[in-house]
This record gives C-alpha cells, structure tokens and sequence, in this order.
C-alpha cells in the first residue's frame, strides 16, 4: 500500500514569504526522500536554472487525510546541497546548535485575521462593526465570527502532535490567535509554520481566507503580532529574576537589528498605541503591554520564569525571530 506525504516549505517570495506544497505518494515502508521542485514559479530561481530540493526536517501525522497519511515539513537547498538563500531554518540551526546547553524555550502567540470578500471577516459591506471592546474572549454570534475554523484548526494542530497550548478570540471581529510552545527554537519555528499552513488550508474548506498581515483594517483597530515568550534554563531556575532582566537590557541593546527583522510593517503596527510601544523606543516592565518587552506578573511574583517580546509582527519568519532573541539573550550572558 501507500500513503500521502504532503512536503510544505516556504518560498521565496519577497517581503513576507508564502507557504507552498504539493503531494508526494510513498509505498508504506518508505523514508522521506528529498525532492524537487520548480523554483521558477516560486521566487526561488530563474527558468534556466529552475531546479530546487526540498530536504525533510520533520514530520506530522496528517489530520486532514488521516490515516497514515502525513504532513512533511522541509527546508529549501540549492542542488549543491548548500542551503538555499530563502532558507533562513540553516542560521537558526547554526544558533540553537551553539547555545543548547542554556536550553532555550519559546511560546509563541500567533494573532491571525480571517478575510471574506476582501474585509476581515465579520466587517460589514461599508463602513465598520461597532467598535473594539466585546471582541477579545467574546461569545455571540454579534461578537465572533469564524469559531468553527478555529475550533477544526485547533482539533488538527493536536491530532497533528503540534505543541499548541491555547487560542483566544483577539480584539478586531475576525481576529484571532493561537499559541504554540514551550517548545526549544527550532520545534517552535517549524511547528508553528505547519500550524499556519493547517489554518489556511483548513480555512479554504469554509471559503473563508487567512491574512498575517500586521495591520489589516486601517484606523483605529489593533495591528496583529506574534508575542514571543522566551526562556532560558537559568530563567526558570530559582534566582531566574536577574537573567530575565539581563535578557531584557541585552534586547534593548540590540533593539534596532531585532525590529529591522520582526516583520514588513512593523513600523505600522508598533505605533504606541494598541498596547504597543513604538517601534523606535525600547522599555521594558513588569505587566506593561505598553512596553517592547513585557515581564509577565506571575514571573515578577515567582521571581522567575520567562519574558515576553511583545514587538514580533504576525507576519514574522520564527526561524529569524528565535534566532535572533537566542543570540541576543545568550550571548550576553557569562
Ligand atoms: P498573554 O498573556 O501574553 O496573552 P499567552 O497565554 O497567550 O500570553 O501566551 C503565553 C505563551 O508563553 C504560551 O505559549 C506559553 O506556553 C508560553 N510560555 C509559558 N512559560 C514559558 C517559558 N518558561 N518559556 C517560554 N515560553 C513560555
Ligand atoms: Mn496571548
Ligand atoms: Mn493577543
Ligand atoms: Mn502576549
């Protein structure tokens, strides 16, 4: 017999890359062979030199097809063997790799809006719903709208093995969130893009679209990001309150690289408004949703725990995100 494997990887396309797959059909017993693919139609090569491989890096029981079916998450090399320029799952290996025994982990927020005839879903025709305020957490039909694709993509992301640990209705009719972790950088980076590639699919069996876009209703409505809680082993550990605030300075140091590379329109989205401190200010605070790096209450309270990067865009790369806050973070400490 045989079974299908559903290879999905990330493309070229520029600025924020898209999720491409395609079906390959293996006898039962089979390995995960590397493949090909046309990198001509995806912003990943010329026509001339078209040819690009897709090299498994993980696996998932598939939830749509079930059975033995599966979801086959790859990163893109060059026919050398190198990695290919997209391939930005190479550094983050190189770096989690170097900083293993600080044992880092994350929790990623992930905040979505579904999209219907061009709007976010829930917007009506002209003009706008009433104003946020019963949105977040809400329940109602006048307050919610999409929960069965949430519901379905949450039922998926566990019968697929993905570490996600909640979802929540967000603030914007339409918006939504999900979160994945704790889990080490590179599990967080490549779950949560399987994760992303499960809610688009599953959201087309509704007819219904998925954006990431930081800011996809203009005016007075909060942008989406993707808050990144981080730890290290030394954070969680009894005393852990002085590495989390050193992790917190050795972010601020670093502010403007990690903006440069937490999404296209941050700037947009980071404005001080909306919980949100500007893109081009640095601060951090116990509880402060207004600050770039919130420490969380409970971890001021245990005097340890982890921090939360509040600036990351929905539409971030995890695989740039987690290597740059481990580098950050890890480097400054002795
Ligand atoms: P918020 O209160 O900001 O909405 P959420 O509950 O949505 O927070 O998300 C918090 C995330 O942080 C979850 O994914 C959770 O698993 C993760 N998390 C919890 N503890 C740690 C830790 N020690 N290190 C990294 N991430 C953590
Ligand atoms: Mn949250
Ligand atoms: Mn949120
Ligand atoms: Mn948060």
């Amino acid at each position: 017999m045989v079974y299908k494997a559903e290879y999905i990887w990330i493309d070229g396309t520029e600025p924020t890359a898209k999720l491409r797959s395609k079906t390959k059909i293996l006898p039962d017993d089979a390995e995960l062979p590397i493949w090909g693919f046309d990198g001509s139609s995806t912003n990943q090569a010329t026509g001339d030199k078209s040819d690009c491989v897709l090299k498994p890096i993980a696996s998932y029981p598939d939830p749509i097809r079930g059975g033995d079916n599966k979801l086959v998450m790859c990163e893109v090399m060059l026919v050398s063997g190198k990695p290919h320029p997209s391939n930005t799952r190479a550094a983050a290996a190189r770096t989690a790799r170097k900083y293993k025994k600080h044992e880092p982990l994350f929790g990623i927020e992930q905040e979505y809006t579904f999209m219907k005839d061009g709007r976010p879903y829930g917007f009506p025709p002209a003009g706008y719903p009433e104003p946020q305020g019963g949105y977040y957490c809400g329940v109602g039909e006048d307050e919610i709208h999409g929960r069965a694709i949430v519901e379905d993509h949450l039922d998926a992301c566990i019968a697929a093995g993905i570490g996600i640990s909640g979802i929540n209705a967000e603030v914007m009719p339409g918006q939504w969130e999900f979160q994945v972790g704790p889990l080490g950088p590179l599990e967080v980076a490549d779950q949560l893009w399987v994760s992303r590639w499960l809610l688009y699919r599953i959201a087309e069996d509704y007819g219904v679209a998925v954006t990431i876009d930081a800011k996809p209703a203009k005016g007075d409505w909060n942008g989406a990001g993707a808050h990144t809680n981080f730890s290290t082993i030394e954070m969680r550990e009894d005393g852990g309150y002085k590495y989390i605030e050193a992790g917190a300075k050795a972010l601020g140091k670093k502010a403007q690289v990690h903006i440069e590379n937490y999404g296209v329109g941050v700037e947009d989205r980071l404005t001080g408004a909306h919980e949100t401190q500007r893109f081009d200010q640095f601060s951090y605070g116990v509880s402060d949703r207004g600050a770039s790096i919130r420490i969380p209450w409970q971890v001021a309270v245990d005097k340890k725990g982890y921090l939360e990067d509040r600036r990351p865009n929905a539409n971030m790369d995890p695989y740039v995100v987690t290597r740059l806050m481990v580098d950050t973070v890890c480097s400054a400490m002795k």
